[in-house]
């Protein structure tokens, strides 16, 4: 991008006009780049985001858990050490219909048993470091701990209409969006099947004890929207699906319809996803219509382009039936111009009708950053635009997370404070 950038005296990056070719920006039209400011939360003033598709060895193997294990693996564990077969059939329905870990609240196996059941496949995996509410305790924000020490973070959110939980993938990530503090931690190591599985089944738990406020709820559905690319950890995610998914006793039984996976763009790994048989919703995190600002958005859309993406996507939607979501962060300034609102509906509209689904999102206000809201006029005007272009638009409410990258803040945050103790 052709942008000259100058510093006021605020020290925020002063944006100038671009001129540009006449089918895209208008002259005199103000452009903010990514380039602007450092990456959110980079240790220095010249870092620049580090994409990295590598997947670091985990230190240690988690323990064997039930949730890792199709229901003929957890009959063949608990045969190697003796136990009957027939009990996993007991343990993964209390697990999966009741929620529990706990041997205690299992009255109907022998006690004699109950102990070393769990002890062989619910072992302890995420460990609450801390919890946050907002929205007078309709969102609830866990911090977990691994067994390797490394904290990953979930966010359920309670709705007048249904119960979400927003579930990470990977511990860390290497995609390094400039606007996602997750991004710029670089990948710790992928979450296993069961470490995804457990935050689940933690909620529903927490759902149907009647943690978050206004009493008991069931758990409906599950986005794959927390810290990391699910399609980097492609094997566990799916193997996860299956236990969300499947019913009792293999799994959660939960509605594949409100299930969705999150991703900034791995075109081949979105195909994989359309052939498994699962018509889970496919997110997309586009946040800008043209390569030329996504380059600098999203760093991987430097292998997979707008064009490629788009036409993966809709690939997804025929094979799936499922009305793909194209996420769209609003970032003041920098691609919320009503252009990219048209060139956005163009690009949708010449793959099909009625395929995809746009969730513009508004950030918080954050003077100072170029990672701040839209105007409110220029919202309307870009949703209008993609409206009045017959793309169905709804504006996501965001409880407490800006863009998918807010995932990793409170992870930053208690580090930060513990760094600042010790
Ligand atoms: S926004 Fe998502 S994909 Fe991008 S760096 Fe953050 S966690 Fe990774």
């Amino acid at each position: 991008m052709s942008s000259t950038v100058g510093r006021a005296r605020t020290g925020r990056p002063e944006p100038v006009a671009l001129r540009r070719r006449a089918s895209g920006p208008v002259p005199g039209e103000v452009q903010v780049m990514p380039t602007d400011q450092p990456p959110e939360g980079a240790a220095t003033s010249d870092a620049r985001p580090r994409l990295s598709f590598a997947v670091p060895p985990a230190r240690g193997k988690a323990p064997r858990h039930l949730a890792d294990l199709d229901l003929a693996g957890r009959k063949a564990a608990l045969a190697e050490v003796s136990l009957p077969a027939f009990r996993a059939d007991q343990l993964s329905r209390h697990y999966f219909t009741r929620f529990t870990r706990d041997a205690a609240e299992m009255t109907d196996l022998p006690a004699s048993v109950r102990e070393q059941l769990a002890a062989e496949l619910l072992p302890e995996l995420i460990t609450e470091v801390r919890t946050m509410r907002a929205d007078g305790g309709r969102t609830l924000k866990h911090l977990w701990e691994l067994h390797d020490g490394v904290r990953v973070e979930s966010v359920l959110m309670r709705y007048k209409d249904r119960t979400t939980l927003c579930v990470s993938s990977q511990a860390g990530c290497g995609m390094a969006c400039p606007f996602c503090a997750t991004g710029q931690m670089g990948l710790t190591r992928n979450l296993t099947t069961a470490e995804i599985v457990e935050q689940v089944r933690h909620a529903a738990r927490v759902c149907a004890d009647g943690a978050p406020a206004d009493g008991p709820a069931r758990l409906s559905n599950v986005v794959f929207m927390g810290m990391g690319e699910p399609m980097i950890n492609y094997r566990n995610v799916v193997a996860a699906l299956h236990r969300l998914i499947d019913p009792s006793p293999e799994g959660f039984g939960l509605s594949a319809r409100g299930i969705t996976v999150s991703t900034v763009g791995l075109v081949p790994l979105i195909r994989k996803l359309a052939g498994e048989g699962m018509p889970v919703t496919l997110a997309v995190s586009l946040h800008a219509p043209d390569d030329e600002l996504r380059d600098a958005l999203i760093p991987v859309n430097s292998k997979w382009r707008v064009g490629e993406l788009l036409d993966a996507a809709h690939d997804y939607f025929r094979a799936t039936g499922r009305r793909v979501s194209i996420e769209y962060a609003l970032i003041k300034d920098m691609n919320d111009h009503a252009w990219r609102a048209q060139m956005l509906a163009d690009e949708l509209n010449r793959r099909g009708r009625g395929w995809a689904h746009v969730n513009p999102i508004p950030l918080n206000p954050t003077p100072g950053s170029i990672w701040t809201c839209s105007e409110p006029s220029v919202q309307d005007l870009f949703v209008g635009t993609l409206r009045r272009a017959g793309i169905t638009t709804t504006v996501r409410d965001t409880r407490g997370s800006d863009i998918d990258g807010a995932c990793g803040q409170l992870a930053a945050e208690v580090l930060k404070q513990e760094r600042i103790r010790s």
